[in-house]
């Protein structure tokens, strides 16, 4: 697996000092924190970012699932975003976080947030591991990024291409020739 990576994009030990931190700043933007929050995380790419947030989290919280689908199998463009199924808490009145991977075109973060709204939170904040600066649109509110980075197709930390290299610890980049773009016949 790993002879398949072009290049580490973020570390390990940047991971975890990053997502420690921003813990941090989750937790501060719930200081009347005892009713606790609901946290609506974007399968699959969100979980091993959710894993390593929710335990720096000092608040209680249940967790509802939520799968998207915009990149359907070998391609690394952008299908649009689709609601594939949710597995969710009541959130009337509930403080709700979104917990997402990356934001690119903001396509999946606009459509969850939506959904959300439409359920009668109390109030709702969006948290994502990556940002794509080139792409990211100003107009969509996420209050907690980790990291902003280039206009590349990464994986790891929770990240695929194919289904795979989930498992890898941090993000990379794999070698250019493993990549087909949604272009090719
Ligand atoms: P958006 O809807 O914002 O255009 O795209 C966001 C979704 O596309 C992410 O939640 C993620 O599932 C997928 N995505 C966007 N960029 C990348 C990337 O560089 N690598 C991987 N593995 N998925 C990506
Ligand atoms: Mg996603």
């Amino acid at each position: 697996m790993r002879e398949d990576v072009d290049r580490i994009v973020i570390r390990e030990h940047e991971l975890a000092e990053r997502v420690t931190a921003m813990a941090r700043e989750i937790a501060a933007g719930y200081p009347d924190s005892a009713e606790g929050i609901t946290i609506v995380t974007v399968l699959a790419g969100s979980l091993v970012f959710l894993s390593d947030l929710i335990r720096r989290l000092p608040l209680k919280m249940r967790i509802g699932l939520i799968t998207v689908s915009s990149y359907a199998g070998r391609t690394t463009l952008s299908n649009g975003a689709a609601l594939a199924s949710s597995f969710l808490p009541d959130l009337r009145n509930r403080h709700v976080l979104i917990v997402d991977d990356i934001l690119e075109t903001g396509g999946t973060l606009r459509l969850v947030q939506s959904q959300i709204r439409a359920a009668g939170p109390r109030s709702v904040k969006t948290a994502v591991l990556l940002r794509k600066t080139a792409k990211a649109p100003t107009d969509l509110p996420v209050e907690f990024i980790g990291f902003d980075i280039e206009d590349l197709f990464v994986v790891g930390y929770g990240l695929d291409y194919d289904g795979l290299y989930r498992n890898l610890p941090y993000i990379a980049v794999l070698r250019p020739e493993l990549y087909r773009t949604g272009a090719e016949p």
